[in-house]
């Protein structure tokens, strides 16, 4: 699949007031500063479609894109900083908690992480309590051109040797980057046969 349109829809606080839930939806969350924006735009060939505006101190939202007029992209709030809760049971904040568990056409949410670090707590955290809810998830390895093969395939093992304590099956996971475009064909592939099921 290609990325021919992309059209803003929305942005949003709260789950309610989101686009009704008549087409196949995908989500992308990750720390403030994953790379979520940037790897929005690459896969869309767009250079400012997802603006940095889930930056730590801003509103939070829900941002809706429709796009080839078929699936909706959402571009979800950073987890990690300010809206982070001390216990997992009390999630991730209202907005993230209420969308990841509550959002009936959620066919996959994308889970950001940088490929350059050791597996961040908080990247486990949110793993563990999605995985726990049976939320359906993807993980995305981001920024992979700062890294060596070597290196990244030592990344990936931390994460799914960790994942396979929670997860009787590690999900999906891709390896991108926002400057070579690696994973671009991959990812919306992965999206088109998830739509085409
Ligand atoms: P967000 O906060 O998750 O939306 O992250 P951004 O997309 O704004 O990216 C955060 C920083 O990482 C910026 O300085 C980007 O230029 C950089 N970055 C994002 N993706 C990549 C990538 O694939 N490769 C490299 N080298 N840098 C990236």
């Amino acid at each position: 699949m290609e990325i021919l349109q992309a059209t803003f829809i929305s942005s949003v606080a709260d789950l309610a007031k989101c686009p009704p839930p008549d087409k196949p939806e995908f989500a992308f969350i990750g720390r403030s500063n994953v790379g979520k924006s940037s790897l929005i735009n690459m896969l869309a060939n767009r250079k400012q479609l997802a603006k940095t505006s889930n930056k730590p101190g801003k509103t939070q939202t829900i941002n809706h894109f429709i796009i080839n007029d078929i699936w909706y992209l959402v571009d979800l709030p950073g987890y990690g900083y300010a809206s982070v809760s001390k216990s997992l049971k009390a999630g991730f904040g209202k907005i993230i908690d209420n969308y990841v568990l509550k959002r009936e056409n959620l066919d996959c949410l994308f889970v950001l992480l940088d490929a350059r670090l050791e597996p961040q707590k908080i990247d486990l955290s949110f793993l563990e309590w999605a995985g726990t809810a049976g939320v359906p998830i993807a993980l995305i390895f981001t920024k992979s051109d700062k890294l060596s093969a070597n290196e990244l395939s030592k990344t990936m093992k931390r994460f799914k040797d960790v994942l396979t304590q929670y997860w009787e099956e590690v999900p999906p996971s891709f390896i991108t980057s926002a400057e070579t475009k690696r994973g671009q064909a991959e990812v919306l592939n992965f999206i088109d046969e998830v739509i085409r099921n």
